[in-house]
């Protein structure tokens, strides 16, 4: 997958509004590890449900050889959510907009992975950003 450091500004694909990515990670950068908060994941879960920018291949994941595509368990009704193939956009409450890959949530799962200050706030106070909007 590409890489880009977080907090820089998002240049994957053309955009509507600017944003910052987060967890655009690859084995030849090191990441910042530690705690994250369970509703943080539960959030970015619920947010998996509904990706931005869908990609017809799947990005696995370059830290371990876990099954690709990656899942995880969703609610009783979807089941699963598929990761590696979307982005996840959050909306702060002053307006900065993120982009995760959805495989940060596999990240912070499995490699520990602790994304900046910053997004965790946004995704615990945010909104999920609107299809149309990013
Ligand atoms: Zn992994």
């Amino acid at each position: 997958m590409t890489y880009f450091p977080d907090l820089s500004d998002y240049t994957y694909l053309p955009l509507r509004n600017p944003m910052l990515t987060i967890g655009w990670l690859d084995r030849d950068h090191a990441f910042t590890t530690g705690p994250v908060p369970p509703q943080v994941i539960a959030a970015l879960t619920t947010l998996a449900a509904h990706q931005h920018n869908i990609t017809r291949g799947v990005h696995n994941c370059h830290f371990c050889d876990e099954e690709s595509p990656l899942k995880l368990p969703a609610d009783a009704r979807r089941g699963y959510v598929f990761l590696g193939m979307g982005e996840l956009h959050v909306l702060a409450p002053d307006g900065t907009t993120y982009s995760a890959p959805s495989l940060i949530i596999h990240y912070i799962l499995q490699h520990n992975y602790q994304p900046p200050t910053e997004f965790i706030d946004a995704v615990l106070d945010g909104q999920p950003c609107p299809l149309n909007f990013c």
